[in-house]
């Protein structure tokens, strides 16, 4: 077990989640760069939107560069117009999906239940589920940080019959990854410290010890090699400065 937990943790996870932003000429852009890097040192994937997937496959096919979906329907099949069903993303390529990301809770009202079900429908298509927790500007400020990720992380694994107190969780190695994102340091400029994040990303994997778990929000060029260097920062998920060749880039070839 210790050599594959040894192959979990060796790169570092560096995503980029536009958004509903980019075009074709930044899907372009990006590839391009990306693909120009001589050796990358961690595991890239960009989330661009879904319009933009097949043509991402394409422009970024044998390379090391992995895409993924923004959000996926809690739906097999059928009549759920306007929906994307996680066969569909793994038929244009995808290797992840973004499950519960903040702006799915707060803006569009994804229950505990439905990120549940989306995460579900996600693994049975063979794809990995990036699970999104974090809790609120006011739920920061009462000190119920811990409470809020207990409970999110709860619905879905006790779902899953993935977690209990007591769990062996070595099984669990690869089968989703966590994304602990402070509601109020997605894009606002205002990103958690380094022991912020690291003392919530420590309970995290107190939880949990084998799932690879990402930090994000408001994460920049000049943010990331400290945040990273926490022990229990596996990665980040970047917003805003995907969008940016240059920062993103800076980001994905350092060091860490
Ligand atoms: C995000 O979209 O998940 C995110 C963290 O955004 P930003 O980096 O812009 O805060």
């Amino acid at each position: 077990m210790q050599g594959n937990k040894e192959l979990i943790f060796m790169q570092k996870y560096i995503f980029g989640n536009w958004k509903q932003n980019g075009d074709f000429a930044l899907l372009h852009t990006m590839a391009e760069a990306l693909r120009s890097q001589p050796d990358l040192k961690h595991h890239v994937a960009i989330f661009p939107p879904f319009v933009y997937l097949p043509e991402a496959q394409r422009l970024l096919a044998n390379s090391a560069i992995a895409i993924g979906a923004q959000d996926v329907s809690p739906y097999e099949k059928g009549a759920y117009t306007g929906e994307i069903s996680a066969s569909m993303l793994k038929e244009v390529g995808c290797q992840y999906v973004l499950i519960g990301h903040s702006e799915r809770r707060h803006v569009f009202g994804d229950s505990d239940q439905i990120v549940v079900e989306k995460f579900q429908q996600t693994q049975q298509a063979g794809l990995t589920p990036v699970l999104c927790i974090g809790e609120t500007l006011e739920e920061f400020e009462a000190g119920r940080t811990k409470e809020v990720i207990h409970r999110q992380l709860k619905f879905v694994m006790e779902n899953q019959n993935l977690i209990s107190a007591t769990a062996d969780t070595s099984r669990h190695a690869n089968l989703f990854l966590i994304a602990y994102e402070p509601v109020w340091a997605i894009g606002t400029g205002k990103a958690a410290t380094s022991a912020q994040a690291q003392a919530v990303h420590a309970y995290i994997r107190s939880l949990i010890s084998r799932v690879p778990i990402l930090y994000g929000g408001s994460v920049k060029a000049d943010n990331a090699a400290e945040l990273l260097a926490m022990p229990d920062i596996d990665g980040l998920l970047i917003g805003g400065a995907s969008l940016i060749p240059e920062q993103f880039l800076t980001i994905l070839s350092g060091h860490y």
